[in-house]
């Protein structure tokens, strides 16, 4: 086994995580009794020319906590409203596009809840 597909089978550090500027980066962290588990590190503040600088380093620090501790609920609101939303693909069209038989003739290009289902295919959520 790969050390990747080992990873794959250990979860996550539990949420929720929050940012925290350090002398060298910014830190993605989880608080816990004892203090701070140190989850990843962003940036530098002495980036290279292949590098983010300081702001965008903070904007992506920030947007993979948004990201991360907003996953499990909208992962669990999707699973429960996507099933009902696509009806059963036979003679119950989708509430996102409204067609009938989507199995067959598949849903209109703009259709959200398609997009949702593939989002939550995609997950291994669905
Ligand atoms: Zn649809």
């Amino acid at each position: 086994m790969t050390q990747k597909a080992a990873q794959t089978e250990v979860a996550h550090t539990a949420t929720p995580w929050q940012t925290r500027g350090m002398s060298d980066c910014v830190r993605i962290e989880r608080r816990i009794d004892a203090g701070y588990l140190n989850i990843a590190r962003c940036g530098t503040t002495k980036p290279g020319p292949h590098e983010t600088d300081i702001q965008e380093t903070w904007a992506n620090a920030e947007f993979i906590v948004t990201a991360c501790n907003s996953h499990d609920a909208l992962v669990s609101a999707l699973r429960g409203l996507v099933p009902n939303l696509l009806g059963n693909g036979n003679d119950i069209g989708c509430w996102g596009c409204g067609v009938v038989f989507w199995k067959k003739l598949g849903h209109d290009p703009d259709c959200s809840v398609a997009k949702a289902a593939a989002v939550l295919e995609s997950a291994g959520a669905l």
